[in-house]
């Protein structure tokens, strides 16, 4: 019941923010301005609940038709909803969920850190705001690039501190409050600084570092709501 008037809620919320100035590239709408998160203003879709980065993920897309177009497969970890929409619609793509998290809807229950995958099993696969909280990250690419197949690619984010060097991590800050603190978040065990790209090459991938703030420039970034933190790491298996 809660799902159905939360949807009648965002149904409502949409139509009074009905205007022009901002546009949602998941669900194709339109609005003045975005909603507000608990942390920073103008962030998430009315009616689709997308956040920056879901955008930002899309717009990639978008604007690299020949990734999804060559892909035949695509794993999906911890799908968000409106990105899930978008991707299990897509014509030719056998579309695969999965979450470790028992309360989540998804197909598969994998531990990215120990894929139950033969290698090369997906041509696509989308891993974004997982690794922050996996203790053994190097494991999770490694994992990732064995099961992503030749020609095919990973899609990889996490929450980026731009102002830092080098990634943050220490494994004696355990407890969720210190967690916070050091890493944003109460369940995340490290902060990323762009250097993950360096990880991500170690585990055996060629990386690209997509920014989609700078690639659509102030105004575009301004239009789809879209943060330069946001940076997107497509790799593929070198
Ligand atoms: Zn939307």
């Amino acid at each position: 019941m809660s799902r159905v008037l939360n949807a009648v809620r965002r149904r409502a919320a949409a139509v009074r923010h009905r205007g022009t100035t901002v546009g949602c590239p998941i669900c194709e709408r339109t609005f003045d301005r975005f909603k507000d998160a608990w942390n920073r203003p103008n962030a998430l879709c009315w009616r689709c609940g997308s956040h920056e980065r879901h955008r930002a993920q899309w717009l990639l897309f978008e604007r690299r038709p020949q990734l999804l177009r060559d892909a035949r497969s695509l794993l999906h970890f911890s799908p968000e909803w409106c990105l899930r929409q978008r991707l299990a619609a897509t014509d030719g793509l056998r579309y695969v969920t999965t979450d470790l998290d028992p309360a989540q809807e998804a197909e598969l229950r994998l531990d990215v850190t120990a894929l139950q995958l033969p290698d090369e099993a997906f041509d696509a696969v989308i891993c974004s705001h997982v690794l922050e909280h996996v203790d053994d990250d190097v494991a999770a690419m490694r994992e990732l690039c064995r099961v992503t197949a030749a020609g095919g690619f990973a899609l990889v984010m996490v929450p980026l501190a731009l102002d830092r060097a080098t990634t943050y991590e220490d494994a004696s800050i355990t407890a969720p409050e210190d967690r916070r603190r050091a890493f944003l978040q109460h369940d995340h065990v490290r902060l990323y600084a762009p250097d993950i790209a360096d990880r991500l090459r170690a585990a055996g991938f060629a990386v690209e570092v997509v920014d989609l703030h700078a690639e659509l420039g102030p105004d575009g970034a301004a239009r789809h709501g879209l943060l330069p933190s946001d940076l997107a790491f497509l790799c593929r298996p070198g």
